[in-house]
């Protein structure tokens, strides 16, 4: 009994503070002190985050979740508030909280072999701790358990869902098929929010994007540099955030001015996120565990880096933005993970080049089809260039699928062969 008026009072704690506008900006206020001797660009996501959140409870404008391969320039052109359920959970598991909606969902039959990114965004639906949507929209690309993720919340919180699903191959029929669907989209939301497109507004959300993307570029050149200046499990974090969230806004082009400058300076004072840095790691997949785990303690101790993720890397061309349609389904079609595998495996070979790689770490999250699927072909394409890789199996947020023990045992023995390669 006092088990269950326990969990009651949880519960109805845990919706109230995720429900109020409140919570977020007390988050900012107490984060921006907590922090403050942090990154300017950390503090500057912090307040990006929580003032998303806060807004989108406030519902000033239409609410849209959205998967992390929606290209976001699209939805700030069209005035909403994105909200990408797959980088809410990961913060959540940063909190320490992803259990709670882990089991949650589970306990309303979600499989555990659903990746655990939905389980958690699930189980804070089912929990009602997540902004409404007034739509949702998706890609296919990459994500096999998205199609059906989205379609499920649309259902559940009674809205639209329209899915962008570009096709397997990259050429002139995929790219005309795509730039009619993006229409199609843009069409769809005008309907649904009463509001003519503006295709001002898209080609200023464009400008932005490119604007932002130009800096990215340069924050990835001076990366080529060793020591490496930036920390790659930031990148695959917080940075990760606004690769995804913040294109084609002003505040992803202020958070990559002041990102920029902090690698620059980092570059000129010789400034490595490890001393005497040793080895250098590309890190395959777009995430990394994030509750508490061994990993980076570990790459401390052999002085090894994160130089470079391959998700951080820009694919597409500049917008051209006399015609924004056809640059956004170029971006999509672009994607190196898309298509054929040996399109990622030749951009794989091209970043271990440019980023001088001693090893190659493939985080296989569990119930994530997309990458691991590939991963083996990869590890045996690079052991036959004489390139080490290893699979390290795991889940970003869900702590029963990570043994500490093993992950040790296995990453110590990656890291002696890279040792003693050098
Ligand atoms: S980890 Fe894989 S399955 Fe999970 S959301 Fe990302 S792409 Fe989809």
């Amino acid at each position: 009994m006092g088990n269950i008026i326990n969990s009651d009072l949880k519960d109805r704690i845990i919706i109230s503070l995720a429900q109020s506008s409140f919570t977020y900006k007390l988050i900012r206020k107490v984060g921006s002190y907590y922090f403050r001797k942090s990154d300017s660009s950390f503090l500057f996501w912090l307040n990006f985050y929580t003032r998303q959140l806060e807004i989108a409870y406030q519902q000033k404008k239409p609410v849209v979740w959205a998967s992390i391969f929606t290209p976001s320039e699209l939805l700030y052109a069209l005035d909403l508030i994105p909200l990408y359920p797959e980088m809410i959970s990961a913060s959540v598991a940063s909190l320490n909280l992803a259990d709670y909606f882990i089991e949650t969902a589970e306990s309303n039959f979600y499989s555990p072999d659903l990746c655990s990114f939905y389980r958690v965004a699930s189980g804070m639906s089912l929990k009602n701790c997540l902004p409404r949507p007034d739509m949702v929209i998706s890609t296919s690309l990459l994500c096999d358990g998205s199609v059906k993720f989205f379609q499920n919340v649309s259902r559940y919180y009674g809205c639209d869902y329209y899915l962008i699903d570009p096709p397997y191959e990259r050429n002139q029929g995929s790219r005309k098929y795509l730039v009619n669907e993006l229409k199609k989209l843009v069409q769809w939301v005008s309907k649904r929010t009463n509001e003519q497109f503006s295709s001002i507004k898209l080609r200023k959300a464009l400008e932005l994007a490119n604007q932002s993307t130009l800096l990215i570029k340069k924050i990835n050149q001076i990366r080529e540099k060793v020591p490496a200046p930036l920390s790659g499990w930031n990148a695959l974090a917080y940075q990760l955030y606004m690769y995804f969230a913040s294109l084609g806004s002003r505040d992803g082009l202020n958070f990559y001015e002041l990102l920029a400058r902090e690698v620059k300076n980092n570059a000129i004072q010789d400034k490595g996120v490890v001393e005497r840095e040793c080895i250098r790691i590309l890190w395959l997949h777009q995430l990394r565990p994030y509750y508490p785990n061994i990993i980076w303690q570990i790459m401390l101790d052999y002085k090894a880096v994160i130089a470079f993720e391959e998700i951080n890397q820009v694919f597409w061309l500049e917008y051209d933005l006399t015609q924004p349609f056809s640059g956004l389904a170029d971006k999509i079609l672009a994607n190196p993970g898309a298509g054929s595998l040996s399109r990622r495996i030749s951009s794989i070979e091209n970043l271990i080049k440019k980023y001088k790689i001693d090893g190659v770490i493939h985080f296989n999250q569990r119930g994530c089809r997309q990458s691991c699927g590939g991963a083996s072909m990869i590890k045996d394409y690079l052991k036959a260039k004489g390139i080490p890789m290893f699979i390290l199996d795991g889940d970003g947020i869900d702590k029963r699928n990570y043994s500490e023990g093993q992950t040790r045992t296995r990453l110590e023995a990656f890291f002696e062969i890279l040792s003693q390669n050098r």
